[in-house]
């Protein structure tokens, strides 16, 4: 099957059937979205599915009508995820697989206080011009909300499973035996009997080095160094606010900086606003300045709202210095019942909001792993040869654009010439296309994979037009 194929496998909405239960007890690391939506998926095929997490989940359990009663004051960005301060859009490929999860998941989280602004209230601007092309079709559903709000509707769909329980700690290793995992060590010197083993910790998870103690090679890492900054604020949003969401994009070029910003409506009549530059473009922390971005560096919406609606706490900044990605599909010898998921595997450049959908198309690529009777004595490569598939669809969408950026150095892939020269091609007949521009949108929101850009009529007919334009 092509990667394209497999990706549609991965990323279809319909519900999973066939599942079975196939071990006792299955164990998680980490509670965040990449963990929440691999208990999900092992609550069908364990009878006992355990989640470590250093944060307590328990404490923070509440239900829709807890949050839908005070949206603001309920959820608030926990230790474990630093980065849920910042703005996260769930792209549309992620929100089919929360509703394939948790049926009915899109009404009841419009109902607890996500938002999906109303069509003509949305501006995006590419490079200074004011696009009017939006999205249609399923790339034009949203679901908007902050992350801690997301996370927590999740957490308590997956904590109310009557197989599901989480416990408080820090994992700091894997009990092996036989070449599979047996079990994990957590907190202070406490033990886990595992049958299956899910590492969810995140871009700094320590898979590798507890893979190498055992003397199993470390999966090989690739990053990009990208250097992006962020930053961050709330802004009350008026109730008759004629623009709710902006999305703002400028492209490197010669005389030009790079910059995306965006302000989106979320829960509690509010707005987060962020704006981001790369390398030595940092936004600080001083209200006063975040301000002045907003004016002189955006399209006059973000001026507006900096300026006029009144600001809900601090400025919070957020730097990463690089993409990266472990390819576990490559190694050949890896433990049997253990994998990684999210951002443990890969984590791309924010601005294109990948990073819960890829973990949600990870969670589909545990459901077939398991769904497909797997041999449970041996590594799960199917599994990663899944994950590759979502891991390079994102990889390949968000390091093209970052390599156009100055200070982005590699690494390059293969034919990079030819792909950017098309790449900008195809970019170019978009602003000028509806139906480039719909296909492509297909793309960069995951509903499809990127080889849809390189069918022979959609590439013959976008070349045509960018290469009039
Ligand atoms: C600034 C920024 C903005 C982003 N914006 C977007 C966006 O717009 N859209 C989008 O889709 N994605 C976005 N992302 C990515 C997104 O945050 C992640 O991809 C997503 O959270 C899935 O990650 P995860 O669950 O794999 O890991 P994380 O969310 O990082 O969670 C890891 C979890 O593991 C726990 N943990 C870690 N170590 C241990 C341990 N040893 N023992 C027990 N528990 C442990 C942590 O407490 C945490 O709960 C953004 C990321 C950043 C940095």
């Amino acid at each position: 099957m092509s990667a394209a194929d497999r990706f549609a496998v991965l990323s279809t909405a319909e519900p999973a059937t066939g599942q079975r239960v196939l071990f006792p007890r299955a164990v998680v690391l980490g509670g965040s979205i990449a963990g929440l939506m691999a208990a999900r998926v092992l609550s069908d095929h364990a009878e006992q599915v355990l989640i470590i997490e250093r944060d307590d989940l328990t404490e923070l359990d509440l239900t829709d009508e807890q949050i839908a009663a005070d949206p603001e004051g309920a959820v608030a960005p926990r230790p474990g995820v630093p980065q849920g301060s910042q703005v996260h859009a769930l792209l549309p490929s992620g929100l089919n697989q929360l509703e394939r999860w948790f049926p009915g998941f899109i009404d009841e989280a419009l109902a607890a206080g996500a938002v999906n602004p109303p069509p003509d209230t949305n501006r995006f601007y590419m490079d200074g011009k004011l696009r009017d092309d939006p999205p249609t079709g399923p790339a034009a559903q949203a679901l908007i909300s902050s992350r801690p709000f997301l996370e927590a509707l999740i957490r308590h769909r997956v904590l109310g499973l009557a197989n599901v329980r989480t416990v408080k700690g820090r994992a700091d290793g894997l009990v092996l035996r036989d070449d599979a995992v047996t079990g994990v060590r957590y907190g202070d010197g406490s033990e886990e009997a595992a049958d299956f083993v899910v590492d969810a910790t995140g871009r700094s998870s320590r898979l590798s080095d507890w893979l190498d103690g055992h003397g199993f090679p470390k999966p090989p890492m690739q990053r990009m160094g990208i250097k992006l900054n962020y930053a961050t604020a709330l802004f009350r949003r008026p109730a008759d606010a004629q623009v709710w969401t902006c999305i703002s994009i400028a492209n490197p070029g010669p005389g030009k900086v790079a910059r995306i910003g965006g302000f989106t409506p979320i829960e509690g009549d509010r707005w987060t606003v962020l704006v981001s530059g790369y390398a030595d473009d940092r936004p600080g922390r001083d209200a006063g300045e975040f301000r002045q971005r907003c004016a002189d560096d955006f399209p006059p919406e973000f001026g507006q709202v900096a300026s006029t609606a009144p600001q809900v706490g601090d400025v919070i900044t957020y730097h990463q210095a690089d993409s990266r990605r472990r390819d576990f599909h490559k190694l050949s010898r890896f433990p049997a019942r253990l994998v990684a998921a999210g951002d443990a595997v890969a984590s791309f450049n924010p601005v294109y909001g990948q990073g819960m959908t890829s973990a949600t198309l990870h969670a589909s690529a545990l459901s077939e792993y398991l769904r497909g009777a797997p041999d449970l004595a041996k590594p799960a490569l199917s599994y990663f040869q899944d994950v590759k598939v979502v891991v390079d669809a994102a990889w390949q969408v968000s390091t093209m654009a970052d390599l156009a950026l100055p200070h982005v150095d590699g690494p390059y892939p293969r034919g990079y010439k030819a792909i950017q020269f098309f790449s900008g091609l195809i970019f170019k007949a978009s602003m000028r296309d509806h139906s480039v521009n719909q296909r492509l949108g297909q793309v960069t929101t995951m509903l499809e994979h990127p080889s849809a850009l390189t069918k022979p009529r959609f590439l013959l007919r976008a070349l045509a037009i960018g290469a009039r334009a």
